[in-house]
């Protein structure tokens, strides 16, 4: 570090503590987990498939596969993930991409460096078409690619591919994609006051369904399993009043509705309601 950015660096740790990117307590280190989440990250780690590395319960020696990948082989190399997607993961990837957390692109990077493979040449991050780039504001694979690049040492090209196929604008969503985008909006709204940290994430899980709403206009959602919270069924409450008024109003039809309703009750149920 040059000597002129050190004095900032000391300011900049002395006014912000370094903080858990899972649950934002205080910790020793920048980066640095506390031991709850630690404890609740599941790190990936052999015996796996040889191809997709997805974890095995018992080693089942060298190059062994599993029935998925001989069923139906993968046209790429391999596919490696730091850690298992739970609670505590969920959390740092929504508030990177939809909470505007960019140094959790460095957390992220420094789990990762662990899974990079010996011959790495170079690190490519899968990169987004300029309309979602200038709407978010920053490519969160760029920096967790960036951040690998300073770890590891491995070149590191984001310009290598360009995403030239636009998602699809809000317009062209059918009236299911559209109505499921009203009612999270809703739900949203629902809990829009809370100022408490269960809040904040659930608030970046709706937004983050609701962006995935624009990229996957015909797709599923996607629930997660944060711990059951009395927040999350409020929300839950407040979609499915829209969604009865959508089909009062003939904004939606019988079938539409029932599939949302269904999602809903999905949803509630991972809630614990
Ligand atoms: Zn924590
Ligand atoms: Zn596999």
């Amino acid at each position: 570090m040059s000597p002129w950015l050190a004095p900032l660096r000391l300011i900049a740790d002395f006014a912000l503590p370094p903080r858990c990117p899972g649950c934002g307590a205080v910790t020793g280190e920048d980066h640095r987990f506390c031991a709850v989440c630690w404890g609740a990250l599941r790190f990936l780690a052999p015996p796996w498939c040889a191809t997709c590395h997805a974890p095995f319960a018992y080693d089942r020696g060298a190059g062994a596969q599993c029935a998925a990948c001989i069923a139906d082989p993968p046209r790429h190399a391999g596919v490696r993930a730091a850690v298992a997607y739970g609670d505590v993961a969920r959390t740092v990837a929504l508030r990177l991409k939809y909470g505007g957390r960019t140094a959790f692109a460095e957390t992220v990077g420094r789990q990762m460096a662990r899974l990079l493979p010996d011959d790495a040449d170079m690190l490519v991050p899968v990169p987004l078409h300029r309309w979602r780039l200038w709407s978010r504001g920053f490519n969160q694979a760029a920096l967790i690619s960036a951040a690998l690049t300073r770890v590891s040492g491995v070149a590191n090209d984001p310009m290598l591919l360009r995403r030239v196929k636009a998602t699809p604008p809000l317009r062209a969503m059918g009236a299911k994609a559209r109505a499921r985008a009203v009612a999270y909006r809703a739900a949203l709204d629902a809990i829009e006051d809370d100022p408490s940290e269960e809040a904040e994430i659930l608030r970046l899980e709706y937004r983050a369904i609701l962006m995935q709403a624009d990229d996957d206009p015909h797709g599923g959602i996607t629930y997660g399993e944060l711990p059951a919270d009395p927040l999350r069924r409020r929300g839950i409450a407040a979609a499915r009043k829209s969604i009865f008024n959508l089909r009062t109003t003939e904004v939606i039809g019988d079938d539409a509705f029932h599939r949302l309703e269904e999602e809903l009750d999905r949803a509630e149920l991972s809630a614990g309601g």
